[in-house]
Parts: structure tokens; C-alpha cells; sequence
């Protein structure tokens, strides 16, 4: 027997950071979005193992390592089960690009392995176990718009209107989120700039609410965005080029170096991907929309 679950992507459409604090985490105000950029993962009774396709997966652990094999892990040691799982990941969600996608599969595997091992395990356990993997973990279970505040972890779903047209523009290679949280702390100290206390921006939950592109797309920030153009200064001219071909709101998505367009429509969109495409800021070019559900058995 085997169980297949859908995973998708997220962006950041407000990432503000706080102060650094003394555990050395960051107070953070993190409004997540899933959308339709989707990882599959496969488990099938069998021992832990994790294979993984893809047109891009280099740096993806296939062993231990992999996030999914260490939520197998962790759940079948929170039900005192064997970890039986021979878990295969088809990714599609860019590698180290800002929209969570090893989180995902962490998420994914959890699901999955629940519904092997013990069916009527309550998804609030599943989130309770994501939160120990990594705090992006409970949004890639719950999936729509949430906010979430701490670390991150502690989520609230947000009302939304619609769908919103998003195009993606994926860098070629990474950025190690630790390494952009700490390019953010020194950009800080090098100019004196006092990190404020984040808070939820009052026009994005309601350009939210009302399924405003317009105003959603002028109300998207991401505190981490000078840090990940810092690291990646090539990132100033996908910027740019996307707000030139006309997209509504452009920003890093979350650590990057994934940068994310907002479009008035689909048709917009189709435009606006055509655009960046053509003019050689980006790897690659791809279309999404949002918010879709969270991590779905097939
Ligand atoms: P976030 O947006 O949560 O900061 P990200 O999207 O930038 O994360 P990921 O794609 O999640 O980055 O991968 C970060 C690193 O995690 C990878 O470079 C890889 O070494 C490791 N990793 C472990 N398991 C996975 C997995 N299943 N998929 C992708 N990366 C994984």
C-alpha cells in the first residue's frame, strides 16, 4: 500500500523581523500563501528510504538527511511504530528558493506516513510535530493565507477573496536562509538601523480580504529583501524588470532568491512571464495562483 500527498509552495507576502533575540531567533510577523507550485511525495511500506526526481534537485538530500525522511522519523517515534517508510518526492518547488519547499515535503511525509501508520491521528498533532521540523512546517499542512507571529509557527488563517495571478522568476542557485538572516543582522548593525517590532500590515489584510491585487500588490514587503540582494545583487535587476513589464507588487520571496510578481490577472500573468522570460533576469519563469489548500492525500 501506498500513499500519494500534494504539497504546495509559499510566499511571503509580508515578512517583517524583529530584533534578534537572545536564543538567537528572530521575532517575526510572517504572512504565508500557498500556492499552485506543487512537490508529490509517494510513501509505501517498506524501509526508510528517500528518492527524489526533478528537473532541478541538486542539494536535495537523498538519504537520512532529507526533511521528509526525518518527519517519517519523528512521527513514527511519537506513535512507537517502526519508521517503515520508502518515501519518493517529485519535486516541482525550487530548491533552497524561498518557498519552503523542503518544509513541504517535511509536511507531505508527515501526512502521508500518518495515514499508513494511524489514520485518525488529529492534524493538530501533525502540526504540533511539523513545528519541531521547522517553523515553516504547520503552514505547508494548513495551506491557504495564514499569519503566523514567535518564530513563525504559531498560525492564524486569514480571510482572502479570489485568486490572486502570480509569477515567479527562480534564480540560478541558492540562498541559505540562515546566511540571509545574518546578512539582514549585520546590513543592521553596519548602518545602525534599529530593527523595529514587526507588526501585520493593516492594508495587506484588507487588500487580502477584499481580493484587491491592486492594493495587495503595492502592500507586499519582506524585511528580508535588502539581505537577499545583498547576497545576490544580480536579484536588483529581476526586480526591476518585473516592475517595468507592469507586475502590480514584485518582492523576494522570503530568503530568496525566488523573486515573486503579482499580476492583475491570468492573462496578465501569461504576459508579464513572457516578459521576464524573455528578458534573461531569471533561470526560468513560472506561473502560479493563490491560495490553494495545504497538503492533500491524492
Ligand atoms: P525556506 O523558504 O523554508 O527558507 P528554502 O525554500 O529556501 O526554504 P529548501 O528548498 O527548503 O529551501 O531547502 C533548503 C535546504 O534543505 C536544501 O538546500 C537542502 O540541503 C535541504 N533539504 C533537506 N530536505 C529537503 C527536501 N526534501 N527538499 C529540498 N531541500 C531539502
Amino acid at each position: 500500500m501506498s500513499v500519494t500527498v500534494r504539497v504546495p509552495a509559499k510566499v511571503n507576502l509580508q515578512l517583517g523581523v524583529g530584533p534578534l533575540r537572545d536564543d538567537g531567533y528572530h521575532d517575526l510577523v510572517n504572512v504565508f500563501h500557498a500556492v499552485s507550485l506543487f512537490d508529490e511525495v509517494t510513501v509505501a511500506e517498506g524501509p526508510l528510504a528517500v528518492t527524489v526526481e526533478g528537473a532541478s534537485i541538486e542539494g536535495v538530500p537523498a538519504g537520512p538527511d532529507n526533511l521528509a525522511a526525518r518527519a517519517a522519523r519523528l512521527l513514527a517515534e511519537h506513535l512507537g511504530v517502526p519508521p517503515e517508510a520508502s518515501i519518493h518526492i517529485r519535486k516541482e518547488i525550487p530548491v533552497a528558493g524561498g518557498m519552503a519547499g523542503g518544509s513541504a515535503d517535511a509536511a507531505a511525509a508527515l501526512l502521508a506516513c500518518a495515514e499508513l501508520w494511524n489514520p485518525k491521528l488529529p492534524r493538530q498533532t501533525l502540526m504540533d510535530l511539523g513545528a519541531e521540523l521547522g517553523s515553516d512546517v504547520p503552514f505547508a499542512l494548513l495551506g491557504g493565507t495564514a499569519v503566523g507571529v514567535g518564530r513563525g509557527e504559531v498560525l492564524t488563517p486569514l480571510p482572502t477573496k479570489g485568486e490572486f495571478a502570480w509569477v515567479f522568476a527562480l534564480a540560478d542557485g541558492g540562498l541559505s536562509t540562515p546566511a540571509v538572516y545574518a546578512e539582514c543582522d549585520r546590513l543592521r548593525a553596519a548602518f545602525e538601523q534599529e530593527a523595529v517590532w514587526p507588526h501585520e500590515s493593516p492594508a495587506l489584510l484588507a487588500a487580502l480580504a477584499g481580493g484587491d491585487a491592486k492594493a495587495l500588490g503595492a502592500a507586499l514587503s519582506n524585511d528580508l529583501q535588502p539581505a537577499a540582494l545583498s547576497l545576490m545583487p544580480a536579484l536588483h535587476r529581476t526586480i526591476t524588470a518585473g516592475r517595468d513589464f507592469g507586475a502590480l507588487g514584485a518582492l523576494v520571496s522570503g530568503s530568496g532568491p525566488t523573486c515573486a510578481f503579482l499580476a492583475a490577472d491570468a492573462e496578465h500573468a501569461a504576459d508579464l512571464a513572457a516578459a521576464l522570460g524573455g528578458a534573461g533576469v531569471a533561470r526560468a519563469v513560472v506561473r502560479a495562483g493563490g491560495p490553494v489548500p495545504g497538503a492533500t492525500v491524492l
